[in-house]
């Protein structure tokens, strides 16, 4: 750290510590903000320098209003993560923290308080440089869930669930602090109950109140919310059931928890680089904060938190467009496998054959597959004086291409295509055994088909033919074939 920064960061801690010494919640969170909206931080733009600022301040915050750090996270408040924008990968990291919650079953369940911290950066036009500072988008919300969280850390048994607070990282750029975060969640996420969203809460007078987007995708939540704003005289606006999709709820409500976003409208300078600390309503911060410590504590000892029935339904759609990772099953072929002689007008008769073993499938896209088989394989034909008979490893690696797969029908119905490897370690030409000095051990080939899958199982037909030749001699042309009747059964 460079000296400047040093006499910059102390500068700042004292301005902090100086008004929060004054215990006046009002000036602590103006305090944040002008902190986390000042020119040092340069908007907390994706990958800067800035945004390791926020990060530091957030962290150190965290600590010190008494904030644990995750056990499922190997970096303490950190959670990092890696994505890519265009063709660069950009780092990213989120910041948590807990308080446990008092109860020895229901500390187990979860509620998640988190706000964005990242916000646009700046811009260079002609050596000109233009800051973003982002005051109520978002510093705002983090304000609100630092001081929320020193609130709670500091009466442990007031909550008999636990809390989560995230500063995400990266909303900016598409909600990917928060998605990671529930795709790598540190907790099971159906233990994960409830979650808000504070984005953007600066406004609340000049918005006539807050708004508690998605207050109805929990099961009795705007009721709770309506008697406890009663109780404390906030205005509260908006309360619907609809999980905002442009702020870090959605990825939660995809999950199937309910989501709130916490919001005083758009009513700062948005996205312009007037969005300044100065104009923020803190005592409309403070007022939200106090709803909140009312709030909360009835929603985290409540003996249950449920889903509406729309948000379980929206869930299952979003789980039916997720494709599986990978997939693995099993598959036998049965039946016959015959040589062609090309430069004769004959083929030979036929001879039983099968295949057996395992395949892996990777799914592209909804209709797309690449499958990866391993097989043990028996082929062969008929010749003059009895029988020609291989034993072989074959690995076919087909492209599927069917019907959605992840409609939430259990049925596809697929076509594919693709080459084949062959190696064969033994056998019998007409009760003697093989001589692979005069037969090829190595085959190419290619196969194609048609499977119809139900459920867990699969019927379909495929064909196998060679395109690399028996013999070494590459003189003879003869070239094997198989039709396999295919069963399948996927673990
Ligand atoms: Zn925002």
């Amino acid at each position: 750290m460079k000296a400047k920064n040093v006499l910059l960061t102390v500068f700042l801690i004292s301005i902090f510590l100086t008004v929060y010494s004054s215990n006046d919640l009002e000036e602590v969170f103006r305090a944040h903000v002008r902190v986390l909206a000042s020119d040092s931080l340069q908007g907390r733009g994706l990958g800067t320098e800035g945004t390791e600022r926020a990060r530091d301040y957030i962290a150190r915050e965290f600590a010190q209003a008494g904030l644990r750090a995750m056990p499922g996270i190997e970096g303490g408040y950190l959670q990092s993560f890696s994505f890519r924008q265009r063709l660069a990968w950009i780092p990213g990291t989120n910041i948590v923290g807990y308080v446990e919650g008092s109860d020895p079953v229901l500390k187990n369940e979860y509620i998640v308080l988190g706000a964005h911290y990242d916000h646009l950066g700046f811009e260079k036009d002609n050596g000109e440089k233009t800051i973003y500072p982002g005051a109520d988008d978002n510093a705002s919300g983090v304000a609100a869930i630092i001081e929320l969280g020193r609130y709670f850390a500091a009466r442990p048994g007031l909550l008999k669930r636990s809390l989560i607070i995230v500063a995400f990282d990266a909303e900016e750029s598409g909600l990917i602090g928060s998605r990671w975060f529930v795709d790598n969640s540190p907790v099971p996420v159906e233990n994960i109950k409830l979650m808000f969203s504070f984005d953007m809460v600066g406004m609340y007078g000049a918005n006539n109140g807050v708004h508690l987007r998605g207050m109805g995708s929990m099961e009795n939540g705007v009721e709770t919310a309506m008697h406890k704003a009663a109780k404390t005289g906030i205005a509260l606006r908006n309360t619907g059931s609809n999980i905002e999709r442009r702020t870090d709820t959605a990825p939660f409500g995809d999950a199937g928890i309910p989501a709130v976003h916490v919001f005083t409208g758009t009513k700062s300078p948005y996205h312009k680089p007037e969005d300044q600390y100065h104009l923020l309503d803190y005592v409309g911060m403070v007022k939200i904060h106090e709803f909140m410590t009312t709030f909360i504590p009835e929603l985290a000892s409540r003996e249950q938190i449920e889903p509406a029935p729309a948000l379980i339904a929206h869930a299952q759609v979003q789980a039916g467009k997720r494709l599986p990772r990978l997939l693995f099953g099993f598959n036998l072929n049965t039946g016959s496998g015959f040589h062609r002689y090309d430069d004769e007008f004959f083929r030979a008769n036929s001879l039983f054959a099968t295949s057996a073993g395992f395949y892996l499938q990777v799914p592209v896209s909804q209709l797309l597959t690449l499958q990866q088989e391993a097989l043990f394989d028996v082929n062969g034909s008929k010749i003059e004086g009895g029988n020609f008979r291989r034993y072989s490893a074959t690995l076919p690696l087909n492209l599927q291409l069917g019907t959605p797969r992840a409609s939430g029908n259990p049925a596809r119905v697929f076509v594919f295509a693709g080459p084949y490897f062959r190696y064969s370690f033994g056998g019998t030409e007409a009760g003697e055994s093989i001589d692979f000095d005069l037969f090829e051990q190595q085959e190419w080939g290619y196969s194609y088909g048609l499977t119809l899958e139900v459920f867990m199982f699969s019927i379909g037909f495929t064909h196998r033919r060679a395109v690399t030749g028996l013999f070494n001699d590459s003189d003879i042309n003869v070239f094997d074939s198989n039709n396999y009747f295919t069963l399948g059964y996927r673990f």
